[in-house]
This record gives C-alpha cells, sequence and structure tokens, in this order.
C-alpha cells in the first residue's frame, strides 16, 4: 500500500476537512476541538479543522504534556487558570539555602517534608513541628508520644500554637524551554492557527515532517530565536503567549512564531516554495485572566535569508532579559495574592480565636480590640517577612 505523506492530506474538494497529521477524515466523532496553545499553561482558543481525535489524545496529549511540565513553575507561581477547570500538579522547588519546598496550584508553598525537632530540656520536652498539614502535625505529635512515655499528648494538642511562616531565602530555580516533545507542541500551535487561514498541508510540509517523525534526533525546524524582537507592541507589565503565521510569497516561505510567557520564543520554519497569498494570522492571550490580546508581530523583522540566523553556544543577554522581565511579572503578582491570602487567613483564624464562626461578617462591639490584638499577631509573620525584603 502506497504510504499517504502529507502532500496528498489536508482539505479534500467539498467539505470534508482531513486531519493534518493522518489519513481520517475529519467528521462525526473525529472531530475535536484542539487548543491552539495548550490550555495547561492558560491558552483558550481552540480549532476544529486541525487534527483528528485520536491524534489529539495520542501524541498531541504526550508534547503538551511536556510544555505544562517545563513551564509550571511559571504557570503555578503566576496562578494562571488551567482550562477546564484541572487545577496544575505539584511543583517540587529549593530555595538557594537549600530548604525543600513544594508550590501548590493555590500558589501557596509548603514543605516537601514536614519537619519535627524533639528538644530534650531535662523537665520538659520542646517539640516543633513544621508542617501546612494539621492532621499530620497530630501524627508527627502521636510519634513523638511513643518514643517519649510519659508525654502528654492531650496537653501538647491543647497547648500547640500555629503560626505561617515566609521564605526567607530565594528559590534556586533552573530553566530550560524545548527539546523533542516540547517543540513539537510549539510547531503544533503554528499548524492549529494556519488550518484556520486556508493554508493548505502541503504548504507546511517541513513542520508537517516534523510531527510525524517520531525520532529525537528529527532535525527540528525552529530556532530558539533571540536574533531580533518581532513582537512590535511588547507588553511589560502583564505575562502573554502569543502565536503568528506568516505566508510570505515574497520569500516563497511559511513561517511561525511562537512565544509562552513573554521569554520562552520560537521562530518556524514552516513550508518552503511557498507560491500563495500573503497573509498572517496571530493569537495572543493573557493567560492568568484569559484575555484575549491585540499584538502585532513583524515578521519583516526577521533576516531574509534564514540561514544566516544565528545559533549561539550561549543563551544571548536579549534571553536573560526577557527571562528577567517574566520573573519580575511573576514575583510581582506573587506577591499581591500572597499578601490577600495572609490577610484574609488572619482575619478569619482570629474570629475562630474568638469564639465567632469563621464566615461572620461583623464583630460585635464588645469584642472588637480582642479580635483586632488576635489579627494583628497572626498577621505578624507576613508582615516580619516584608520587613525582611530588600526595598523594590
Ligand atoms: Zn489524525
Amino acid at each position: 500500500m502506497k504510504e499517504l505523506s502529507s502532500e496528498v492530506m489536508g482539505p479534500a474538494p467539498g467539505k470534508v476537512n482531513r486531519c493534518w497529521l493522518c489519513p481520517r477524515t475529519l467528521e462525526g466523532e473525529n472531530v475535536t476541538g484542539e487548543h491552539v496553545i495548550p490550555s495547561a499553561i492558560g491558552g483558550h482558543k481552540e480549532v476544529f479543522k486541525f487534527i483528528c481525535r485520536t491524534c489529539n489524545s495520542t501524541r498531541g496529549t504526550s508534547w503538551e504534556a511536556e510544555v505544562a511540565r517545563q513551564f509550571l513553575w511559571f504557570s503555578s507561581a503566576a496562578g494562571v487558570k488551567r482550562g477546564r477547570g484541572g487545577t496544575h500538579p505539584d511543583l517540587k522547588v529549593q530555595t538557594a539555602s537549600g530548604e525543600k519546598l513544594r508550590l501548590q496550584s493555590d500558589t501557596v508553598l509548603v514543605l516537601d517534608e514536614p519537619e519535627v525537632k524533639v528538644n530534650d530540656l531535662g523537665d520538659k520536652l520542646e517539640i516543633t513541628i513544621r508542617t501546612n498539614n494539621p492532621k499530620t502535625a497530630l501524627n508527627l505529635i502521636n510519634k513523638v508520644a511513643r518514643d517519649h512515655p510519659g508525654f502528654d499528648v492531650q496537653k501538647a494538642v491543647r497547648e500547640m500554637s500555629t503560626q505561617d511562616s515566609y521564605l526567607d531565602s530565594p528559590l534556586a530555580l533552573s530553566f530550560r524551554y524545548g527539546g523533542p516533545d516540547a517543540g513539537r507542541s510549539m510547531v503544533k500551535s503554528c499548524l492549529a492557527l494556519l488550518s484556520e487561514t486556508g493554508a493548505k498541508p502541503k504548504d507546511c510540509a517541513r513542520a508537517l515532517r516534523y510531527l510525524e517523525d517520531p525520532s529525537p534526533d528529527a532535525p527540528p525546524p525552529f530556532w530558539l530565536f533571540f536574533d531580533a524582537d518581532v513582537v512590535a507592541d511588547r507588553p511589560q507589565d502583564h505575562l502573554y503567549h502569543c502565536v503568528s503565521v506568516v505566508g510570505q510569497p515574497k520569500h516563497r516561505r511559511i513561517l511561525g512564531y511562537v512565544e509562552f510567557f513573554n521569554f520562552a520564543r520560537i521562530l518556524v520554519r514552516i513550508g518552503e516554495d511557498y507560491e500563495g497569498e500573503a497573509f498572517q494570522a496571530t493569537y495572543a492571550v493573557d493567560p492568568v485572566d484569559g484575555r484575549e490580546l491585540a499584538i502585532t508581530i513583524d515578521f519583516d523583522r526577521v533576516p531574509p535569508n534564514l540561514d544566516d540566523i544565528k545559533m549561539p553556544k550561549e543563551p544571548p543577554q536579549m534571553y536573560f532579559d526577557a527571562f528577567q522581565t517574566t520573573g519580575n511579572i511573576v514575583n510581582a503578582n506573587n506577591r499581591d495574592r500572597v499578601r490577600a491570602h495572609a490577610v484574609s487567613k488572619a482575619a478569619t483564624d482570629a474570629l475562630r480565636a474568638i469564639g465567632l464562626d469563621p464566615a461572620a461578617e461583623d464583630v460585635p462591639a464588645e469584642l472588637k480590640d480582642q479580635w483586632q490584638n488576635e489579627f494583628l499577631n497572626r498577621l505578624k509573620p507576613y508582615i516580619w517577612s516584608q520587613l525582611r525584603r530588600p526595598p523594590e
């Protein structure tokens, strides 16, 4: 049997569309929405005339899982909402001083492993437990009791007090993007957007060859692109992703540009020998609030001859600058959320401490002073953490 190549696939005449990655037609059960940018990192736009349900759930899913993994820190720390209500998995991180933590999907950092310190003072035991979970704390108290006969568990539980703590050492992050799976997902983003422009798969042969070749050594049709900044109106104060595709008959090519989280950028050589109409399509989104953005991608800033694009051994300064900008935006988002969380938690804990329903809206006048004391006491760890911070 003759193998179908991408050249004979693509929308057939008439109204039946074919999957861009296999010979199946896109009709009935086979039709599925494909996210142009993976929903795990905050993409919303879906296309329906691109790939079939099978290709979506086999290849697409594993490629996108790698994108989700590579950008998990940014998605979690910035509070990106996953599509369809899912939550991000926890991410293990470490501070510069070596403390192991987990970043939860609610953007709260917790200890990766609970910590128990028992200080035998001769006539009494002093126990310090660090954990984010009251149940774990109780289990650990019981364990201490087994090791120390005579330890009064009931009394310890009665006298137990809890305190929030904040980082006093910066997180140590290492980061890289790209590679065979995430690279394929980013190339696929371009093709998904192209499926809406009327471009034909035969004009996208180079990118499709890459997606169809499962070998990890298949030559990637893209560059990590920092030769020029093609984003004409680059957002500086919020996160964004964008995918843009352009048909340039004057250069006989179709190009794609993908940027995630303001810094992870690739330029894709999608197809050569392009002789159709000039066109451009762009999708850009703020992954935190899901807002679609109008962003101008200027492909005239790409060298006319793609062979002139340099692949530097070391990441160029533009990469570090972009990474720094993203870090600043994520930190600012994170600071606001940590503050809001600390204040609301201190307020409800204080209500509980004075015997009121934590959902109570009003504090009776005679309890106001007491509530305020409890509130400020509980807010202290947060206030101290802010005072320790270097000024911004
Ligand atoms: Zn398919």
